[in-house]
């Protein structure tokens, strides 16, 4: 994975580290993030909250495309308030606050970093039932933090030829199933 790794793609390779290969198939979307990401990494270290295009107007900044230049992460977050530091990732039911969750707000966190923001807090917002859940600061989680680097560190050495599924349970529920070559069914 050395071009990078989608933000998104972190929930994913938890589940299972093959699914990622399955989801680029659907999601063609991805190669257009990457390029737009990309330009964003170029850009980034001019970057400032008194740029044109965020303005003191514009202080909740919403579907940014973003890169992480220490961990070659990429993709978009949801919701910034600038004003506040508060970085807010919403999804539509959350029952379980899963690790990958919480590692896509890390992504997002060190990229808007490096992009100069000061984020002060992470947020997971359950939209269909209005309940928020904070997440501690990586800094703060220091356990947490290492899981993600874990992840990280996995992700960029994993091989597909070299993985054996050994979960049946995972690929009854994976919505790659139908296109996948190393499922247990
Ligand atoms: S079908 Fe099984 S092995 Fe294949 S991606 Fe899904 S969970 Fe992984």
């Amino acid at each position: 994975m050395e071009e990078g790794i989608l933000i998104t793609q972190l929930n994913d390779f938890i589940f299972c580290p093959a699914s990622i290969y399955y989801h680029h198939l659907y999601e063609q979307t991805n190669v257009y993030l990457y390029q737009n990401t990309a330009q964003v990494k170029g850009t980034n270290a001019h970057k400032t909250i008194e740029d044109d295009r965020y303005s003191s107007r514009a202080e909740l900044l919403q579907g940014l495309a973003v890169y992480c230049d220490k961990y070659h992460l990429f993709g978009k977050i949801d919701l910034f308030d600038v004003k506040t530091g508060a970085l807010i990732e919403r999804k539509n039911t959350i029952k379980t606050i899963y690790d990958g969750y919480v590692f896509q707000l890390y992504g997002q966190y060190f990229a808007l970093l490096e992009m100069g923001y000061t984020v002060t807090s992470l947020k997971l917002h359950s939209k269909s039932d209005n309940r928020s859940y904070p997440v501690k600061l990586p800094g703060d989680d220091p356990e947490m933090f290492l899981k993600f680097t874990d992840v990280l560190d996995a992700m960029n050495h994993f091989r597909l030829d070299d993985f054996q599924s050994e979960n049946i349970e995972k690929c009854r529920n994976c919505i790659y199933e139908s296109a996948c070559g190393v499922s247990l069914l």
